[in-house]
């Protein structure tokens, strides 16, 4: 997977997912929590462009402990600064999204 994108020049917008992204953000990444708010920064797995991420979050939250053991995991969109051809305006990052698990410490 990911051998047909090119390793120089910029890497096209392009809305995309895979399994190996979340493997590598949830390595590089750091999740720092603000109470209300948890803000990841690290490198996009795609693009390998520093990114940052705030979650400001109300699910994030136990809020349903009894039927809902995957509490935490969320959908990371990509959102570097960087420019990536074919982006549509208005929109950041390289379109990569993963999911990410936090660790939620009751
Ligand atoms: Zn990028
Ligand atoms: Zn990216």
């Amino acid at each position: 997977m990911g051998d047909d994108e090119p390793t120089a020049g910029p890497l096209p917008y392009t809305e995309v997912t895979d399994e190996a992204y979340a493997a590598r953000a949830a390595a590089g990444f750091t999740v720092r929590e603000l109470g209300f708010a948890v803000l990841l920064s690290g490198q996009c797995p795609r693009c390998d462009h520093s990114m940052s991420n705030t979650l400001v979050d109300d699910l994030y939250r136990r809020v349903a402990p009894a039927t809902a053991p995957d509490l935490g995991y969320r959908t990371v969109l990509c959102e570097c600064d960087a420019d990536h051809p074919a982006r549509p305006d208005g929109l950041r990052g390289c379109g990569a999204y993963w999911t990410l698990r936090l660790e939620v410490e009751a």
